[in-house]
């Protein structure tokens, strides 16, 4: 008798912990361990060159692409941090790229992945060089028909000029400079060159770690507030 209690029990238990799973399945708490984070917007970042291809060569003898990566990835830490509801998307989080080597099918490459990823945003990091070794500043390339991207990329300038980064060189308008990624993607769509790595000076600043969390929580403070701006308005 005592038996046919304990199994009777232990169906019910069954019971209700299937009903349970059931309801979490079909999100009825609002939340489902088996459905996917409901993103309000996705950022494609893009660390410039990579692999094969080590960019640019610094004053120091560093590569672009290594510094590409390092502020590419805390910018997106960044951004993750002040909005844990946008989802970052990088195009290589190492030195490894999943493209051909060579430059076309590289830069066609991500933009494949931009839009495979249904992204709302791409940034693309990059360093400027030059063989005028005084030459300094960063500067953001945007498509004149990309008013999204005007606004983003003014207020990073603005969150750069505040914490006293004062090199900006100005917005650059793709017209003038065409550049593949920017061009051909329709998304909002930024190149950032960050500085020159053939300055000295502004080299060896790019290299410390504090001076590109600065960077990048500026570039990722300006993102975050023009989402929720957006998301606000609507
Ligand atoms: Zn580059």
């Amino acid at each position: 008798m005592k038996h046919r209690k304990n199994k009777f029990y232990t169906g019910k238990i069954i019971l209700t912990l299937l009903v349970v799973f059931a309801l979490i399945f079909s999100g009825y708490f609002g939340y489902s361990l088996f459905r996917e984070h409901q993103y309000i917007a996705t950022i494609v970042i893009d660390p410039g060159h990579g692999g094969y291809d080590v960019g640019s060569i610094g004053y120091d003898g560093s590569y672009e692409k290594d510094l590409t990566l390092s502020i590419a990835l805390r910018t997106g830490r960044k951004l993750k941090q002040l909005n844990p509801d946008i989802n970052v998307v990088y195009t290589r989080s190492d030195d490894t790229v999943d493209w051909a080597d060579n430059e076309e099918d590289d830069l066609i490459g991500r933009v494949i992945f931009a839009n495979e990823q249904n992204a709302d945003f791409f940034l693309s990091i990059h360093l400027n060089a030059s063989e005028n070794t005084s030459a300094y500043g960063y500067n953001a390339f945007i498509r004149s028909n990309d008013p999204v991207s005007e606004t983003i990329a003014n207020s990073m300038d603005n969150n750069l000029t505040n914490e006293g980064w004062l090199y900006n060189r100005g917005l650059e308008y793709t017209d003038s400079s065409p550049l593949y990624v920017v061009d051909n993607l329709d998304i909002p769509s930024i190149l950032f060159e960050v500085g020159f790595i053939t300055n000295p000076q502004e080299c060896e600043d790019l290299q410390k770690t504090s001076n590109q969390e600065l960077i990048a929580e500026c570039i990722a403070n300006a993102y975050n507030d023009y989402i929720v701006r957006t998301i606000e308005e609507k």
